[in-house]
């Protein structure tokens, strides 16, 4: 499967140790993430991870047009709802993007655990 890996900042942490957790489940699949969240997966996990751009410079938008293009089988996207991002709008859209294709999303790690789960 094609998996997506996005978290917003404060959420970077919650990231990482879902990816230590489910690391052998993952390392089987391809990954894909923005650039921050892709590269402190590869420095702390040691999983193979192609990083598209940080999300405020576009890879929100890039992992977007993945899903429109039906090249992406799974996105977990941990959201901060309590801070304002410059690039809201992109990630709506992607979110969006994953109802309109029926791509399982999970936004917080509690969905993102039974999707791992499912792997
Ligand atoms: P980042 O982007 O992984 O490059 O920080 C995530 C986001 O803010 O959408």
């Amino acid at each position: 499967m094609r998996i997506a890996l996005i978290a917003h900042d404060k959420k970077k942490p919650e990231m990482i140790e879902l990816c230590r957790e489910f690391r052998d489940k993952l390392a089987g699949h391809q990954l894909f993430a923005t650039g921050t969240t892709g590269g402190l997966i590869r420095e702390h996990v040691g999983l193979e991870v192609h990083c598209f751009r940080s999300g405020p410079l576009g890879g929100d938008q890039q992992i977007g047009a993945r899903i429109a293009d039906g090249e992406m089988d799974m996105v977990i996207f941990l959201r901060d709802p309590l801070t304002a991002h410059p690039h809201e709008p992109d990630v709506s859209a992607l979110l969006r993007l994953c109802d309109v294709r029926n791509i399982p999303v999970a936004t917080n790690v509690a969905t993102a655990r039974l999707l791992l789960s499912c792997l």
